[in-house]
């Protein structure tokens, strides 16, 4: 327990958003240097912008608060009215996690087509929920939003051929296409393809600094230099607005430098401890959904739930050993652990044997 009464864990797989800043990271903040970016002269911030944009193959980026943030501006210039809707899968961030920002805050109407195992949305889903907007009773679709790689599908990779043919599905049809690429940088590290390459087929793409790539703070939205001035001034309307916040994005500017090599460690992390759970009575785990730094694991003993292993896994003193591990439950069965860059090889042979001796008892 900390003294601020929040329970901390020694081997945190919560989630890939609780790093905190490296030694280089605080060093870099110390010396980046600053001026107000609401007037674009926050070198710091202008240096982060392109270097993203470079990386995804756009014209611009926008540095902006969060993932959230990026998904919404995306949403709102590319939805720009009272008449429009958005189709996205049912499991994606935007339709769980993002308190109905597009229908509160972009007045749009989210529809929601089921997601399958492998992050995918059926093109024929697609086709069936398009509304071309010649019809008086309905909205006519403006933008389609896509997730890689996808969190609630266990962090699996997108198929870049299939979001290619999503492209061909929708062109000149007045509609845009999004990418909520949080983790794109995983997706790339896990196909060893160039990050620009599987951002090709979208007009938006909005990647999170602060997941694996392990920055305190801050997503980058990048696009069209005319959708990224669009994205600006709506940031401001956001209150995203921000004045030295180079302090932030010089975290970032560090997390991009030789990230292919710390998310290939993370990758190979999340599959060692698959390996290891699935070869405890009790659990188990579906392999192929294990491509990039997550891993769910399902509890298939009915004497304990998915929600009271996660409970005895946060007390230091159960099963056979003295560490505290943080991971998430999903629902009844479903349990998700998070590797990162401040987790090593041996805590997750750690966090195994932990839950291994905690089901043992059962
Ligand atoms: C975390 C996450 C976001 C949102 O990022 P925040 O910075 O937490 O707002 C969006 N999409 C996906 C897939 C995410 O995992």
């Amino acid at each position: 327990m900390s003294q601020h009464g929040f329970l901390k864990y020694d081997i945190d797989l919560r989630s890939d958003t609780v790093t905190t800043p490296t030694a280089e990271m605080r060093q870099a903040m110390v010396t980046a240097e600053l001026g107000n970016d609401v007037f674009r002269e926050d070198p710091t911030i202008l240096s982060l912008e392109t270097k993203m944009s470079t990386l995804l193959g756009k014209e611009k980026g926008l540095f902006v608060a969060s993932g959230t943030m990026g998904n919404l501006l995306s949403i709102m210039v590319h939805c720009p009215g009272s008449d429009f809707d958005i189709i996205v899968g049912d499991k994606s961030h935007i339709n769980k996690y993002e308190h109905a920002g597009a229908t509160c805050v972009a007045g749009v109407l989210v529809k929601t087509v089921p997601n399958q195992s492998d992050g995918t949305i059926n093109l024929e889903d697609i086709k069936m929920a398009l509304n071309s907007g010649t019809e008086e009773h309905k909205t006519k679709t403006k933008m389609i939003g896509l997730e890689n790689t996808h969190n609630m599908c266990g962090g699996v990779v997108l198929n870049p051929e299939y979001c290619r043919a999503v492209r061909q599905l929708i062109e000149n049809q007045d509609i845009a296409l999004h990418l909520d690429g949080a983790r794109i940088f995983n997706a790339a590290v896990a196909l060893s393809v160039p990050p620009s390459e599987l951002a090709a087929p979208f007009d938006s793409v909005s990647v999170c600094l602060s997941k694996d790539l392990g920055a305190p703070v801050g997503s980058v939205l990048c696009g069209s230099s005319q959708f990224i001035e669009q994205a600006r001034r709506l940031r401001k309307m956001l209150g995203g607005g921000w004045a030295q916040a180079g302090v932030l994005a010089a975290c970032g500017l560090v997390a991009l430098d030789g990230y292919e090599t710390r998310i290939a460690l993370d990758h190979n992390n999340a599959t060692v401890f698959a390996n290891k759970i699935k070869q405890i009575p009790g659990l188990s785990v579906d392999m192929s959904t294990v491509q990039t730094n997550i891993t769910f694991f399902s509890v298939v003993n009915d004497k304990i739930t998915a929600q009271q292993l996660v409970q005895k896994l946060s007390a230091k003193e159960s099963g056979k050993s003295s560490v505290n591990v943080g991971v998430v439950a999903f629902g009844p069965t479903m349990i998700r652990a998070v590797f990162h860059p401040q987790i090593s090889t041996q805590q997750v042979e750690m966090a195994a044997e932990k839950i291994a001796g905690i089901m043992s008892e059962f």
